[in-house]
């Protein structure tokens, strides 16, 4: 329906639709770490989790446009309520919005994101309690996606993943107690060294492929 409605406004441009996610992978294989890699997955973190998974090479898409939706994959060990109706998925715990709502509800009388991230490298230990939860919820959704994709590459952008240690050291920890089969040895966690043009390129590749 999206494509037809934007169809009619532009008759002569050919339109194509992809979820953040499908952007996001899209631009992490085309200029970003997953250039040479065959199996990874992109996540990127700021108020809202997305992901995309590229396997064998291409950017799965799914049905609805929405394979590689970490933000919804369950976390054992949390039950906090999502935004989907359902209750302990990772971007109820991980998100931007809900560390920052985390950590207002115990006490940190901060209020942007930004002041959050500053204020967890500086060592405020509420702040830094909740990328710490944070990181370990991460970990274990990358760690269960990995063992099921067989993957090799998990590359993270946003603004929560320009922390540092406060949310890296617990998911690197997270990922090290759960990626455990043999196979997941060589996976490698790496932030993206394309943040800030993430889906917004990935959808610029989407059109260019569509004009070949
Ligand atoms: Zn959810």
């Amino acid at each position: 329906m999206l494509v037809e409605a934007v169809q009619k406004l532009f008759p002569t441009a050919a339109v194509r639709v992809a979820l953040d996610g499908v952007c996001l992978a899209l631009a992490e294989r085309t200029l970003g770490d997953a250039h040479d890699v065959m199996d990874a997955l992109a996540i990127s973190i700021s108020d809202h989790i997305s992901g995309g998974v590229i396997l064998g090479g291409c950017a799965v898409v799914g049905r609805t446009g929405n394979a590689g939706s970490v933000a919804h994959m369950l976390v054992p060990g949390f039950d906090e309520r999502c935004e989907c109706g359902g209750r302990g998925c990772v971007d109820a715990v991980a998100s931007g919005r809900a560390i920052r709502s985390w950590a207002r509800d115990r006490g940190w009388a901060g209020d942007s994101l930004a002041a959050l991230l500053t204020a967890a490298q500086s060592g405020d230990e509420i702040t830094a309690a909740a990328l710490g939860r944070a990181g370990i919820a991460l970990g274990k959704a990358i760690s269960s996606t990995a063992a099921l994709l067989d993957l090799d590459l998990v590359v993270i952008s946003g603004s929560v993943a320009t922390v540092g240690a406060p949310l890296w050291r617990p998911l690197g920890e997270a990922v090290a107690g759960h990626a455990r089969p043999g196979y997941l040895a060589g996976l490698r966690i790496i932030p993206s060294k394309i943040d800030g043009l993430g889906a917004l390129a990935g959808a610029g590749i989407l059109a260019l492929m569509g004009n070949k």
